[in-house]
């Protein structure tokens, strides 16, 4: 893979994670239309454990799904299977190389 390439599926990674996080920002907001539907006050117990496990279980599905792509083959060291998160990723474009066991990521 050319440092180019390396470079966009980078971005790619990035897009795909703003893209959850808005759609879950957008679940979120429909949600807190809910009590006003329903006639539900916010301090209502059903609705206050409903908007937590909105709220956490969209950054544990966020989390899941961040990961489950970065595992898929171009995402992460085809070797190790090590994922090109942020200090990966930069280890990769200073030196070409998987930070954890040196094969080779780039060619020029
Ligand atoms: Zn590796």
């Amino acid at each position: 893979m050319t440092k180019n390439d390396f470079i966009v599926r980078q971005k790619t990674l990035k897009r795909y994670a703003l893209k959850i996080s808005l759609v879950h920002l957008a679940v979120l907001a429909l949600f807190m239309l809910w009590p006003q539907k329903k006639g539900l006050h916010g301090t209502d117990p059903v609705f206050a454990i409903c908007l937590i496990a909105c709220l956490f279980g969209g950054i544990v599905l966020n989390i899941w799904l961040q990961i489950r792509k970065q595992k898929q083959p171009g995402y992460c060291c085809p070797k190790c299977g090590k994922r090109f998160g942020k200090n990966a990723a930069k280890i990769v474009l200073a030196t070409g190389k998987c930070g954890r066991y040196g094969e080779t990521i780039i060619t020029e």
